[in-house]
Parts: C-alpha cells; sequence; structure tokens
C-alpha cells in the first residue's frame, strides 16, 4: 500500500490531497492559507468531514509539519512512513524541463528557483514546498511536474516573439504557456469520451478558472498556447490583462503617476485587470454575471470582452491546426457555467459545432454537451492536475 501525496504551492499556501496509489483513491484534500501569519488557516476534507483550524504557521516546513501531523492526528495516516511520494506542481520548467523528473539532486531544486526569473511568485513557493518536503521526509519518491512540460511540442514559428534574436537567444523570451497539466489531462479525457485515439483528433482545450488559456492539441501535442512568456499573456482572466499592444506600457510610463517601477506595471497588470479591472466589482465570474443581470453596464462589457477574448483564440487555433474536431472547456468558470459555454460556441455554428440545451445546463455537466451529429463536439471535461502529478510519482518511482 502506498500512499502520495500531491502538492501545489503558492507564495502563501499549500494545496494538498491524498491518494492511496495505484488504486487513485483520494484519501484527503485541504489547503493551508496565510502561511508566514499569526492566523494561518488549515483546512483537512476527508470522508464526510470538514475540519479547520487557525493558528501561526511561520514558512512552508511548518506548514508541511502541520499537514503531516493533521494527517496522524485525524486518523488519516498512523506514521509518516506511510507516505511513500510526493510529487509537487511547478509553474516554470523553462527550456530544462520537458517532463517531470525526480528530485534526485540539490541542481534539480536550484533549477527549479533559477526559473523564478519567468515566475516569480511561484517557482520560489514550489521550491519552498520541495524543500520542505525534502526536510521532514528525505527517503520518499520526489517528482517535480512542470507546468510548461506540454507545451514544449510548441514549433518554433509559435513559441518565438517578433523581437531581435538576441533577447531569445541570450535573454529566453519566448513563449513557454502554463497550465500544460490541465490541458494534457482534459485532452486525454476528451479522447477517451469521444473513443477515439488522441493520435486522430485536433482539439482546442480552453482552461477558464482565475487564470485563463487556451491549447491547440493537435494529435495529442501542444501546437499553440495563449499564455505566453509568463502566465499574464493570452486571453483576459479574472485580474490579469492578457495580451495587449505593447505600445501602451511606455505611454502609461510617460503620461501617468502609477507606472514608475516595473513592480508597479506587473501589480496592475496581474492583479488589478481583467473582468476585476473593466467591472470595477469583481474577479468572481459569478458576481459578473450576476451584475451583469441587473443591468450593471461595466459588468456588461467585462463578461462580453471575456468571451470575445475566448472566441478569437478558438478561431485562431482552428485555423492553426487547420480543423478541430472537438472543443474541450474545464476548470471553475468552463466546468461550471454553462451561459459562457453557450455564448462562446454560438459564434462557432459555421464550422458545425453546436450546443444542447438539456446536456449543457446538467449540473454537474460532463462529456459531450453538443449534438449527436455535430461536426465540431463540445465537451466539458473536469480538469484533475492532481491527479496527474499522483500519476507522474507512481510512474516515477524508485522501486
Ligand atoms: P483557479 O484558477 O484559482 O484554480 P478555479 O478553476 O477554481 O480557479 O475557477 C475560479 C473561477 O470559477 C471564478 O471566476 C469563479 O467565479 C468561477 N466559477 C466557479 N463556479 C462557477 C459557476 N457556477 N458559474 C460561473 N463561474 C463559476
Amino acid at each position: 500500500m502506498s500512499k502520495t501525496i500531491s502538492i501545489n504551492a503558492g507564495s502563501s499556501s499549500l494545496k494538498w490531497q491524498l491518494y492511496q496509489m495505484p488504486e487513485e483513491k483520494v484519501l484527503a484534500k485541504g489547503l493551508i492559507e496565510r502561511i508566514g501569519k499569526e492566523d494561518a488557516i488549515s483546512t483537512v476534507k476527508f470522508d464526510d468531514q470538514n475540519v479547520s483550524e487557525t493558528l501561526a504557521i511561520k514558512d512552508h516546513t511548518a506548514a508541511v509539519k502541520i499537514l503531516l501531523d493533521d494527517l496522524i492526528h485525524l486518523g488519516i495516516i498512523k506514521s509518516y512512513d506511510e507516505i511513500t511520494g510526493v510529487g509537487h506542481r511547478v509553474v516554470a520548467g523553462g527550456t530544462y524541463f520537458n517532463e517531470s523528473v525526480l528530485v534526485d539532486s540539490e541542481e534539480v531544486i536550484e533549477k527549479v528557483e533559477e526559473l523564478a526569473l519567468l515566475a516569480p511568485l511561484h517557482n520560489k513557493a514550489n521550491a519552498a514546498g520541495i524543500r520542505a518536503f525534502k526536510e521532514i521526509l528525505p527517503d520518499i519518491t520526489s517528482v517535480v511536474v512542470f507546468d510548461t512540460a506540454f507545451h514544449t511540442t510548441m514549433p518554433e514559428v509559435a513559441y518565438r516573439y517578433p523581437l531581435p534574436n538576441k533577447y531569445f537567444t541570450e535573454n529566453k523570451i519566448r513563449k513557454y504557456g502554463a497550465h500544460g497539466t490541465s490541458h494534457y489531462y482534459v485532452a486525454h479525457e476528451a479522447a477517451k469520451v469521444l473513443g477515439k485515439p488522441i493520435a486522430e483528433l485536433k482539439l482546442i482545450t480552453a482552461h477558464m478558472g482565475n487564470g485563463v488559456s487556451l491549447t491547440a492539441v493537435d494529435s495529442g501535442k501542444s501546437v499553440d498556447t495563449s499564455m505566453g512568456f509568463t502566465p499574464l499573456g493570452g486571453v483576459m482572466m479574472g485580474t490579469r490583462t492578457g495580451d495587449l499592444d505593447p505600445a501602451i506600457i511606455p505611454y502609461l510610463m510617460d503620461n501617468t503617476d502609477d507606472f514608475k517601477t516595473p513592480e508597479d506595471i506587473r501589480r496592475i497588470f496581474n492583479h488589478e485587470s481583467g473582468l476585476l479591472g473593466i467591472s470595477g466589482l469583481s474577479n468572481d465570474m459569478r458576481e459578473i454575471e450576476t451584475a451583469t443581470k441587473n443591468g450593471d453596464k461595466d459588468a456588461s462589457l467585462a463578461y462580453a470582452m471575456f468571451v470575445d477574448r475566448i472566441v478569437k483564440h478558438i478561431g485562431a487555433y482552428a485555423a492553426v491546426m487547420n480543423g478541430v474536431d472537438a472543443i474541450v472547456f474545464t476548470a471553475g468558470i468552463g466546468e461550471n457555467d454553462a451561459h459562457i459555454r453557450e455564448e462562446i460556441i454560438k459564434h462557432f455554428s459555421w464550422i458545425g459545432a453546436d450546443i444542447v440545451a438539456e446536456r449543457n445546463e446538467v449540473r454537474p455537466a460532463y462529456g459531450v454537451v453538443s449534438s449527436d451529429d455535430a461536426k465540431v463536439k463540445v465537451l466539458v471535461i473536469p480538469t484533475d492536475e492532481e491527479l496527474v502529478i499522483a500519476r507522474d510519482v507512481e510512474r516515477l518511482k524508485v522501486k
């Protein structure tokens, strides 16, 4: 019997899920928030229970100790020895990592830290999570799974930016993408649901959560994705701009007092824009839709812009692949929001996509929501990044 834990460490949070492997049974899951604060919160969900405590948690190592002790106190495990593997989600793998790897040397962790240049908040936190587990459970299988790995199959024509070459060769400026684990998982699940080998399919996967990205998946390989050098690029998101005319940056630096430092640009573009920036109300799609129904013009514009950017990417990717067999929706908005799926798919009747209300409006929707004879199928597939991580730990386990 082996138990594997999937870890998704943020700058002040640690999301985890404990599996019985190889059965892939979820034994417990939880979230530790406000790491570094006196009033951090640890929540554990298992069976039908939901246990929450508020306590001071100094850093990620302390958070890992609390999580493991919680597992013992709550009777989910009897001793640390039962945990034989840990998998860490890492946002940026750069050009170093095109697949998941074992953390079998200090060098692997140092590379994750070095790649913090590409994902400053994320990779530092990911590395802190890896180090915390290494300190407490040094002998278990430790694996890193990269959000960018699935996109390393993109052709150069898609991943290069039209800048002078030296910024690519010297500064490594190129498209890396993100959400790769999710796009990989839902593309493979969609192929299963469609009953076809993934090698015969052209898919467009739309991961729509707080972060939003779309990927063109041709024969199981990512050939283009909307996020770019960082997860700020691509479509409009909850609080992120997505793509902008780059000339806006120097213009705002010259003409306003808000853009004085690179940090100002990062903050405003990452945290104050998107649905929140346009609506002036919220980054939460549910609130945007409620406000839209109540006649709020800014919320209504935010919603329409969000749909517009997604529609444009789907259209572009269908052209890139010279066709599309299915459009796959996933993540918080993609899985739960029947209305937005309908609004998006309305734009693709010309290529033979449709939506059947009785299939689309079932909660939770799963599988094909288009008609049986639709030329382009539409699917809803709940993403499961944690499971992909647990499977990679199992696959790479030191036997
Ligand atoms: P994260 O990227 O943080 O993992 P999620 O995948 O959980 O985010 O997605 C969060 C988004 O999903 C929020 O914008 C939230 O409003 C949206 N969402 C969740 N449930 C619904 C729903 N029933 N209808 C519309 N949007 C929803």
